[in-house]
């Protein structure tokens, strides 16, 4: 690299939907490392990314050369946008500098890039700690406040989802038997801080007219600047709440006596074996009914159950959320279990996976041994490391799909980090000794870095007694997702995979599709691919005490919400009594006995009032939902709240605030239900989702309207062919 010209990095400030780059990465730090060429006459270069759109842009700049060596001295700067003259600042080293300079929209090259250059004449060596602070802020006024609110809103939601951390936390240390006081009132204080509360409840309001009067220090980057350090003061107490979610919760683990809390659903009807089957049919007819009809609530129990029973594991692979700062250690308690068992007689299937390694959790045996008695089909999703010593719990499922990235210890073991290879192999072949009959899969996330293994992956799969191989691209990981260059290698490879899969009749789902491989043509480098994936962070637990977490919560002295001129009317929100969230978690008392005749009793009537009802309903009254999932999928996540789908991440009810009833029927899940039938209302992420799954049960309604003589005015989508 040239000395001259030290290139910081380049910042894309494209994005206009996702405020978070503009608000933080936009800000840049350039430490002493970066800046060892003061000495040089250019002082630094930095290239951003600009949105192609841009108007004239103010560019400033935060510079502070506190503890420098340059004394008292001041230092010329000289700043250069796209090789032109823009600016001259003087600095000293006394004080923090906020410099702002405007670049004119024809200095952006086409391509949105600009270069700006710091030099200064000085020649000064060893100036360190220096800090640079960059921001661009847009001068058409509308589009910059647009941004600003956004990024606004985006905090307000930073606090929300602190207040929602908080109160899990401490619902946990409920339950942990030595009751660390001094972190229960440091907790307690967040959540009785007035500023915290409002947001639960009652948004703040961003004073668009206070900004327009004040465009002065917009400019000065000033409400930016408070914006970005309110938001990090949140971020970093989020991050402290966090640690004692994860630290406490193992201690949860220690202190819950094994599953003896989890009682089985006995059922009093008679002939239960027998009435399971025709309750879940009833209730699959009762579902079918309210689709017609467009209901928005439901009586009925969707059949298909999502289930992250946990999300601890003993693995922390490499493209997994596991490993990053924010993940807070969550487990499904004894009580969401209950509330769980309570759903089982109605459900066909059940997928035990998620974010976690199920096997460590405590409560599984309980749960598939309930759902073996009823008659389901489970399914479990596992990393294979512990099947030796569950065997017992494993019994239970029907079919078991195994993570299985690669054919070698070297590359499995840096993909998977903590696993071992050989090990998983053995307890593979072991689980298909002990259970002959049971559906065994391999579930493969095909990358850059494991493609030229998927034959001999196969091989291992027929060698193991595998049934299934599922073959899904690997996302989010830019540097291993499959390119043009990796196409022929794929071609050959799944040429061999087929062959096997023939020989030994292994079933395949292939979801590696022609489009997924970009356009982009870098060379695959093996040796390359694994060294990136080495270094790929890996969040190691923190090992806190309790006075150190007392320690940090206490440093952040609840500071974290800025200037109330931010706010209208430029003043603190007042404090309500409506405004505070008083909802405290109740224990809900599930039933561990199941009147099956009185169900199949309340279902047979319900069936026939919505026939009459649909009986009365026009024939141009009937359209297709664009998709089944919100009337026939629950998706629970292990911290008890529900997930709109196994596609999308979106929270839409709280199975272990409100109970599965009025978990599936919440506001959420009835305006989801509803926007099914109207495009214009959908979600981004329903829009543009294609899952095959949207249509999982739809076999069922096809027959009921048909039975009915049902002709769908409207079908949301022309693949349903009905
Ligand atoms: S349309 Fe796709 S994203 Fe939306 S609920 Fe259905 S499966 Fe999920």
């Amino acid at each position: 690299m040239n000395n001259h010209q030290e290139i910081i990095r380049t910042i894309p400030l494209g994005s206009k939907i996702n405020p978070l780059p503009y608000l933080r990465n936009g800000w840049q730090t350039a430490n002493s490392v970066a800046l060892v060429y003061w000495n040089s006459a250019k002082w630094a270069e930095l290239v951003f990314l600009l949105p192609k759109t841009a108007a004239n842009y103010y560019f400033m700049a935060e510079l502070s050369l506190a503890d420098s060596n340059i004394g008292h001295n001041s230092v010329d700067i000289t700043v250069e946008a796209n090789g032109r003259n823009v600016a001259n600042w003087q600095v000293n080293s006394s004080s923090i500098h906020d410099k702002l300079a405007i670049i004119p929209k024809e200095l952006i090259a086409h391509d949105g890039l600009l270069t700006i250059v710091l030099s200064s004449a000085d020649k000064c060596v060893n100036l360190r700690p220096i800090q640079l602070h960059t921001v661009f802020i847009d001068t058409n006024l509308a589009a910059y406040l647009k941004e600003l609110q956004t990024g606004f809103d985006w905090v307000c939601g930073v606090r929300k989802q602190l207040l929602a951390t908080v109160r899990k936390v401490l619902f946990s240390l409920d339950n942990v038997s030595a009751q660390p006081s001094q972190i229960k009132n440091y907790l307690q204080k967040i959540i009785d801080d007035p500023y915290v509360k409002l947001s639960h409840k009652t948004d703040l309001s961003f004073d668009l007219d206070y900004f327009r009067h004040n465009f002065v220090k917009l400019k000065e980057g000033e409400i930016h600047y408070q914006i970005r350090q309110w938001l990090d003061g949140l971020n970093n107490l989020h991050n402290s709440v966090i640690d004692v979610g994860n630290y406490f919760s193992k201690q949860l683990d220690l202190s819950l006596s094994n599953s003896s809390e989890i009682k089985l659903l006995t059922a009093s009807g008679i002939d239960f074996n027998e009435k399971i089957s025709v309750l879940r049919g009833k209730n699959e007819h009762l579902n079918n009914l309210e689709i017609l009809l467009q209901k928005e609530t439901i009586t009925s129990t969707p059949s298909t159950l999502y289930l992250d029973i946990t999300n601890a594991c003993n693995f922390r692979c490499r493209m997994c959320y596991q490993s990053k700062s924010h993940f807070l250690r969550t487990n499904l308690s004894n009580r969401h279990m209950l509330m769980l068992m309570e759903m089982t007689p109605y459900l066909s299937n059940i997928t035990v996976a998620g974010l976690g390694e199920p096997l460590l959790s405590k409560n599984l045996e309980s749960f598939s041994t309930q759902a073996k008695i009823l008659h389901c089909t489970p399914h479990l999703i596992t990393n294979g490391s512990l099947i030796s010593s569950r065997l017992n719990v494993l019994r239970n499922f029907s079919k078991v799909s195994i993570s299985f990235d690669a054919a070698t210890a070297k590359t499995f073991e840096a993909i998977r980090y903590r696993s071992n290879f050989e090990i998983i192999k053995q307890n593979i072949r072991l689980l298909r000794k002990e259970e002959p009959e049971m559906i065994l899969c391999f579930s493969v996330v095909l990358s850059r870095l494991n493609i030229d293994e998927l034959g001999q992956i196969f091989e291992i799969g027929a060698e193991l007694g595998v049934n299934e191989i599922s073959i899904t691209p690997i996302e989010h990981m830019p540097f291993l997702e499959l390119n043009s260059s990796d196409r022929q290698i794929f071609v050959e490879e799944f040429a061999a995979a087929k062959k096997i899969a023939k020989q030994y009749n292994i079933k395949i789902n292939n979801s590696v599709f022609p489009e997924i491989f970009s356009d982009n043509n870098t060379p695959r480098i093996k040796e390359e691919l694994l060294r990136g994936v080495k270094i790929l962070p890996i969040k190691e637990e923190r090992h806190l005490t309790i006075e150190k977490i007392a320690e940090i919560l206490l440093c952040h002295k609840f500071q974290y919400y800025p200037d109330p001129v931010v706010f209208y009317p430029h003043k603190w929100p007042e404090v309500t009594e409506s405004a505070i969230p008083s909802k405290a978690v109740q224990p809900l008392l599930a039933r561990t006995s199941f009147r099956l005749d009185e169900e199949l009793q309340k279902i047979n009537q319900k069936i026939e009032q919505l026939t009459a009802e649909l009986k009365a309903k026009p024939a141009h009254f009937f359209k297709m939902p664009y998709c089944l999932d919100p009337w026939k999928l629950v998706y629970i996540k292990s911290n008890g709240t529900n997930r709109l789908c196994c596609h999308v991440d979106i929270i839409t009810g709280n199975l272990g605030e409100d109970g599965h009833k009025a978990s599936i029927n919440s506001l959420e899940c009835r305006k989801i239900r509803k926007s099914m039938f109207n495009v214009d209302d959908m979600l981004p992420e329903c829009k543009r989702c294609q899952a095959a799954d949207r249509y999982m049960g739809l076999r069922g309604l096809q027959e009921l309207s048909k039975k009915h003589q049902i002709n769908f005015v409207e079908k949301m989508c022309d693949e349903v062919n009905i």
